[in-house]
């Protein structure tokens, strides 16, 4: 059934009448090749029951909303005002999960990449001072976050803006205040408490050898487009056809 949504035919539109579906993307590394930096149970828990909660819910709110279910989790956070008022808390909350953790996951490798390299690494330098300053920095707003949130690098959305430190409550995301994630770690205590307890701190400072800095650095290159076009271009490996 073909079905078209603000002049784009959604990917619902599947040979066989399927229904796009939010999917839990797989690790790209075994749950134990963070350890021991992240533990192997954390990572486990933390991926296939509280990740792949938020994609549950994600998929049932959405049920009864077939204009919605061609929609990436992204485009429907860039959208929030266009949401149903009775479903949008629901959406926002389990979309952003959806989103922030995918993120997560590919923020981190093992063995990591020690530290930013080339363009990244001289912003860094620009607007933090140093990469210890800047490392410094988000350590110390992470620790900061009231209850559960998450601590990112971002880049302002407009051409050549300076990089900043900023936190998210809940599932809250960078993308709806203008800015472009480059990485995020998670300070709720599911990311960390099995490991570190309730260490903060320690878990943040202990996460620094399994940033995947290769990754912040592509991010980086593409951040010169606005958000939402990034975005809703880079969204589709949200979703797949079941
Ligand atoms: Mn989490």
């Amino acid at each position: 059934m073909d079905k078209t949504i603000d002049g784009r035919t959604a990917v619902s539109a599947l040979p066989g009448g399927g229904v796009a579906m939010h999917v839990l993307p797989e690790l790209p590394y075994p749950a134990d090749a963070l350890e021991p930096h992240v533990d192997a149970r954390t990572m486990h828990l933390h991926h296939d029951k509280h990740h792949a909660g938020y994609v549950d819910k994600l998929n049932k709110v959405l049920e009864d909303y077939p204009a919605l279910q061609g929609k990436s989790a992204t485009w429907l956070l860039l959208h929030a005002d266009e949401l149903p008022a009775e479903i949008r808390t629901t959406v926002i909350r389990n979309a952003g999960g959806h989103v922030n953790h995918s993120l997560f996951w590919r923020a981190m490798a093992p063995a990591g990449s020690g530290a930013p390299e080339g363009v990244l690494k001289d912003a860094i330098k620009k607007d933090f001072g140093s990469f210890e300053l800047f490392k410094k920095h988000f350590d110390d707003a992470g620790a900061a976050v009231f209850g559960s949130g998450w601590v990112w690098l971002v880049r302002a959305a407009r051409t050549d803006g300076p990089l900043e430190v900023m936190t998210t409550s809940g599932h809250e995301t960078p993308l709806t205040q203008g800015c472009y994630p480059l990485l995020v770690n998670d300070v709720w205590e599911h990311a960390y408490y099995l490991k570190y307890e309730n260490r903060r701190p320690d878990y943040l400072h202990g996460w620094w050898p399994v940033v995947d800095w290769q990754e912040a650095e592509r991010r980086f290159k593409g951040s010169d487009q606005t958000a939402q076009q990034r975005w809703e271009a880079e969204g589709g490996h949200l979703l797949r056809a079941l």
